[in-house]
């Protein structure tokens, strides 16, 4: 089973598709990983990325489209797709790509969360250097300070986290992403999941039960 997950900047994808991963087998595909890892290589894609990200915009669809397809060589069944695809381009890139190996997205989850709300987890939000786990400076301290629970990684901000970028963020996922609510919608794999005041824990059970899982 191949699930999409469509929510803004800091409507918990990341943090959902981990616990995916540990507690129910899936592998995340987060094209904002992958290009925070090339920019971290020094990759030619990576140098590409990174004028777009650190400003806050859609690196263009066909470097993103490319670094998806690749990503599909090595694996293409039990996706959770966290931030892919993010515009109607790469959503219909997306179904093309999988139909050609025969899979397809099967579930479309639409998490459902107030700006204000997503405003605070982003200015407080920290992440580990090595794992990539989000703390938040108020809601979800480390148990040690500066430090990641798992490996005790380093938990930086990320640079794309500053208040003005985080508005330009969401601005772009209002404009860009949200059609893709209706696209999914038509093809009727659109679960919406109110996402506003449940803990991760909560959330998951939520998402588990629409799944069927
Ligand atoms: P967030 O969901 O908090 O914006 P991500 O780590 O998913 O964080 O993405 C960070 C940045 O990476 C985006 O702002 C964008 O610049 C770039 N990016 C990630 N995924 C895509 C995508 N599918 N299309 C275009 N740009 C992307």
């Amino acid at each position: 089973m191949n699930i999409l997950l469509i929510g803004a900047p800091g409507s918990g994808k990341g943090t959902e598709s981990e616990l995916l991963c540990e507690q129910n087998g899936f592998t995340q595909l987060s094209t904002g990983d992958l290009f925070r890892s090339n920019i971290a290589n020094k990759t030619q894609l990576g140098l590409e990325a990174k004028n777009f990200m650190e400003q806050g915009l859609y690196v263009p669809d066909n470097i993103t489209n490319g670094m998806v397809k690749e990503y599909l060589k090595t694996k293409n069944s039990n996706l959770i797709f966290d931030g892919y695809p993010r515009t109607l381009d790469q959503a219909i890139e997306l179904d093309k790509m999988l139909l050609e190996v025969n899979k397809k997205i099967d579930h479309v989850i639409y998490i459902d969360v107030n700006d204000s709300i997503l405003l605070n987890r982003l200015t407080g939000r920290l992440v580990c250097e090595i794992c990539k786990r989000s703390y938040h400076i108020v809601n979800r301290k480390p148990l040690n300070d500066g430090v990641c629970d798992f490996d005790y990684g380093k938990l930086i901000t990320r640079p794309d986290d500053q208040e003005d970028k985080i508005k330009v963020r969401l601005q772009v996922y209002n404009d860009q992403t949200k059609p893709l609510i209706d696209f999914y919608l038509q093809q009727n794999k659109l679960i919406k999941v109110d996402g506003n005041n449940k803990t991760p824990k909560e959330f998951h059970t939520a998402i588990l039960k629409e799944l069927g899982l």
